[in-house]
Parts: structure tokens; C-alpha cells; sequence
């Protein structure tokens, strides 16, 4: 029987494949979610083809499943968008946990039949003690940057004593490693891991601001080499596949992340931008606000706009109206684009799902690189909610937790309109000297609402 599990471990590995393939463009994105979402469900129920399950224990299998699908089906429903990362992170903590508890109990079965039979299986001790602590790293780390990022928890000075902690317990880890190859005890292993979630802690614990989003993607990437390190162990097809997959995919994205924010990884684990909220600021100058008429005056009467979104633009769910501005704004014979900061929003791709979502034009939408030599020749900027990813303090103020982070450098621009509520500072915490500046004008409001009444102003114009 368990051919036929592998050859739908072989389907499932396919549809991933091909759902990953899909998911590279907005466009298909869909479609590949539901390719991939096939492929896991033939990996489950091919699941059940293999020697191994017991049919006794049917009943539990069946009650997790349905449980499971009844939680994420709920938590679909009721999570917001802006929640979505929360949501990863969390998903992401429960397959590191998952990988861990796989492990123990493994562990406590074949390891002890192995004994029995007089001697381990030293591959399967060394592989899965790694997947699992491996794991609980990523468990405790996922759910600790899920706190932050919902503002439970906030971010610690980096400190000598914080690094030596986590120098220690990095230390202790290996020597429990050791230790348990050369006696693979099933307790020894349970403090592994243990001490796996205590560095989850102390490792992510200081890390915050514009680091955030490299050490959730490191996260994702720890929690796919957990996987298909313990597929290996458990000699299961479907788990090497899925966490390789994972691993990979969240090993390029960090690669990714990390060089968009000029950072290198270990830079960001050992040390850097911090995050703590009291950065110093060279703010100063008067802020001058700017009132809907004028706003759409101001934009009709343009060559060129920018539109930048940012974090507020989700919270406000206002990409619609934003997609029906910069329409209104090209009936009138203006020239919109798009900027889209690689760290916009609180995901990677943030701005791009929900662009994509309001029907927006994908050749509109430019990359930082791309779009920052055009900033100098653009009469306004228009900037829906978006904050860190275009403070200057990130250019010029080494005391800044955001210096070293590339923005998009909209202070070029001719005018500057700020789409927000206030003053106060984005995710970094870190006061914005752009609303300082004399070429800005800010515009106050829940960006939803200030686009409609934009958008009505300049109809009757
Ligand atoms: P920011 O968090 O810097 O700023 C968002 C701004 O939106 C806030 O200053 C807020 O100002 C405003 N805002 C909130 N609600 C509304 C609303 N309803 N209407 C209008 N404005 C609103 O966002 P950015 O996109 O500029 O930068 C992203 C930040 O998040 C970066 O620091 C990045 O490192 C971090 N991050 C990114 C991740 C990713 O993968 N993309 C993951 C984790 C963190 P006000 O309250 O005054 O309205």
C-alpha cells in the first residue's frame, strides 16, 4: 500500500511546484493558491494509504482534521487583511511546533523500539533532535514576532548582555546535541528543545523596526529546513518536499529582504537597526497642512503623480479608492504611477496584494530602484499611509534606528501631500522629518474617506 501514498506524495509535490510557479504573478496568484492548497489536500488523504497509520486511532486523525479545518476556515473569515502577517507568523509558529512535538513523539516510540532491538538509529536520533529544535526556535520566535507585531510586545535595546545570553545558550544547545547523540535520552531531548524556545526568545526579542520583516522571512526559512530535516528523519516523501520548499523559498526571500534594506542577515540577527522608540531625531521647522479643495486642485492640475502606499492604506482598505483617483486623475491627462517600497505594509508583496486585489494596472507599478531617479521630475507625491519607508532619517541620520534602510526618496518631488491621521511615527517608531519640510503639505484624515472627498472634488472641478 505505501506505493500508492508516494505516488500521491509525487502529484502533491507537483501541484506545490506548479501552484509556487503560479503565485509569481498577481495576476495568477490565485489560481497557484489553490493549485498548492490541492496538492496539500492529496498529501493528507494519500496520507492515509500509508502502512503506518493506524486505523485505531482513526478517530483522532478524522477530529484533528476537522477541527483544524474549522479553526482555519474561521480565522480566514474574521482576520483582517492588515492582520494577515500576524496570521503567517502564527501558522508559521504552529508548523515549527508541530515539527518539535513530531520529533518528541517519534522520539519516545522509535528511539526507545530502537533501544530494544539493541542500539539507536543514530540518523534518526541526529536528524530529528535537529528538526526539532530547529523547530522550537521558530515556534517561540514566530509567536514573539507575532506579538510585536501587534504591539504586545516592543523591542529591548540590543545590549552586550542580550548577545552574550544568546552566545551561552546557543553553546548549551550544542552540547545537549552532542550529549544526546552520544546518549539519546528522551528527556535530554525535551530540554533541547526547551532551551530551542528559549533562544527563540532571546534571539528575536531584540530585534524590531525595519528589521522585522528579514527575521520573519529567516523564521519561515527555519521553519521549512525543520520540515524537510524531519522527513528525512521520519522518512516521509511529502515533508522533505513541502520543507524544502518552504526552506527555500524563505531562505531567498531573506536573501531578498535583507539586500532591499541594505542588511545583511547575520547583521540583522547580531546587531543593528534595533528598533527601540526612542531614536533621535533631526526634526524641526514648522508642519503645514493643506485642505481637500486645494489637494485636488493641486493633483488635476499636475503632469506628473506618484502614488506611495504605505501600512495606513491597508488599515484604511482604501486601495479602491486609490485605483479610482489615479483613473480620474488619467481622464484628465495625468500621468500616475505607483511606488512600492520592498518593506511597505507589514508583509512582503503587501502593496502588490492589495493593488492587485483593486484591479490596478501592474505596469503601473514600480520597484524602488526603478521609480526613484523619477521622483525629481514629479509635481506631487501623493502618500497614502505609508511613513517609515519614506523618512529621510533613513538617509541621513546615523542615530536613527532606520538609518542604513533604503526608502523611496520622495523629498525629491516638487510637492508632497501626506495622507494620515497625525504625527505620530510609523512601525520604527521613529519621528518623520518629511512632514517638516516646507515642500509638504499634510492632509489629515482616515485615508478612505480623505480619497472619496478627493475624488468628489475633483469630479466637479
Ligand atoms: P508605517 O508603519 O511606517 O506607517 C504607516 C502610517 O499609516 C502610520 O504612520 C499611520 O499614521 C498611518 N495610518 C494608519 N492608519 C491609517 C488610516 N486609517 N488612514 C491613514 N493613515 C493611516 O508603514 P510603511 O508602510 O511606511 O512602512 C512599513 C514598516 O513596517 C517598516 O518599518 C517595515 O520595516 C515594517 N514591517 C514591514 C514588514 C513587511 O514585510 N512589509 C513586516 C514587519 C514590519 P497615523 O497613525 O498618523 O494615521
Amino acid at each position: 500500500m505505501g506505493y500508492i501514498t508516494e505516488v500521491g506524495y509525487l502529484v502533491s509535490a507537483f501541484l506545490f511546484i506548479l501552484g509556487i510557479k503560479y503565485m509569481g504573478h498577481p495576476a495568477t496568484a490565485i489560481r497557484g493558491n489553490w493549485i498548492s492548497a490541492i496538492g496539500m489536500l492529496i498529501a493528507v488523504l494519500f496520507t492515509f494509504f500509508h502502512p503506518s497509520v493506524h486505523f485505531e486511532n482513526l478517530w483522532f486523525i478524522l477530529l484533528a482534521i476537522v477541527l483544524g479545518t474549522v479553526i482555519g476556515l474561521y480565522l480566514a473569515g474574521v482576520v483582517k487583511f492588515t492582520e494577515m502577517p500576524q496570521m503567517v507568523s502564527f501558522f508559521n509558529g504552529m508548523g515549527g511546533l508541530t515539527i518539535a512535538l513530531i520529533s518528541i513523539v517519534e522520539f519516545f516510540t522509535r528511539g526507545i523500539v530502537s533501544e530494544v532491538e539493541g542500539g539507536f538509529d543514530w540518523f534518526f536520533v541526529a536528524s530529528s533532535a535537529f528538526s526539532g529544535v530547529v523547530g522550537s526556535i521558530s515556534f517561540v520566535g514566530s509567536m514573539l514576532a507575532m506579538a510585536k507585531l501587534w504591539g504586545i510586545f516592543e523591542s529591548s535595546k540590543r545590549s552586550i548582555f542580550i548577545r552574550v545570553f544568546n552566545a551561552l545558550v546557543l553553546l548549551s544547545i550544542l552540547i545537549i546535541y552532542v550529549l544526546l547523540i552520544i546518549n539519546p535520552s528522551p528527556y535530554l531531548l525535551v530540554f533541547l528543545f526547551i532551551m530551542g524556545g528559549v533562544l527563540g526568545f532571546s534571539g528575536v526579542f531584540p530585534i524590531g523596526g525595519a528589521d522585522m520583516p528579514v527575521v520573519i522571512a529567516l523564521l519561515n526559512a527555519f521553519t521549512g529546513l525543520a520540515a524537510s530535516i524531519a522527513g528525512f528523519a521520519i522518512n516521509n516523501n511529502a515533508m522533505i518536499v513541502s520543507g524544502t520548499l518552504v526552506g527555500a523559498s524563505g531562505t531567498i526571500l531573506t536573501i531578498l529582504m535583507a539586500k532591499a534594506m541594505n542588511r545583511t542577515v547575520l547583521g540583522v540577527i547580531l546587531g543593528g537597526f534595533g528598533g527601540t522608540k526612542e531614536a533621535a531625531s533631526n526634526v524641526k521647522g514648522n508642519v503645514q497642512e493643506i485642505s481637500v479643495q486645494d489637494a485636488a486642485v493641486l493633483l488635476a492640475y499636475s503632469k506628473k503623480v506618484i502614488i506611495v502606499p504605505g501600512y495606513g492604506m491597508a488599515v484604511s482598505n482604501a486601495q479602491n479608492e486609490v485605483h479610482e483617483l489615479e483613473q480620474l486623475l488619467e481622464s484628465k491627462g495625468v500621468e500616475v504611477k505607483y511606488a512600492i517600497h520592498p518593506v511597505a505594509g507589514r508583509m512582503p508583496g503587501h502593496m502588490n496584494v492589495l493593488l492587485a486585489e483593486a484591479k490596478v494596472d501592474y505596469s503601473k507599478l514600480y520597484e524602488m530602484n526603478e521609480i526613484n531617479p523619477e521622483f525629481k521630475n514629479t509635481d506631487v507625491v501623493l502618500v497614502v499611509g505609508a511613513n517609515d519607508i519614506v523618512n529621510p532619517a533613513a538617509k541621513n541620520n546615523p542615530n536613527s534606528p532606520l538609518y542604513g534602510m533604503p526608502i523611496l526618496e520622495v523629498d525629491q518631488a516638487q510637492n508632497i501631500i501626506f495622507m494620515k491621521r497625525s504625527l505620530r511615527p510609523g512601525f520604527a517608531g521613529v519621528e518623520n522629518e518629511l512632514f517638516y519640510n516646507p515642500k509638504t503639505r499634510m492632509l489629515f484624515g482616515d485615508a478612505k474617506e480623505t480619497l472619496k472627498k478627493l475624488i468628489s472634488e475633483i469630479q466637479n472641478l
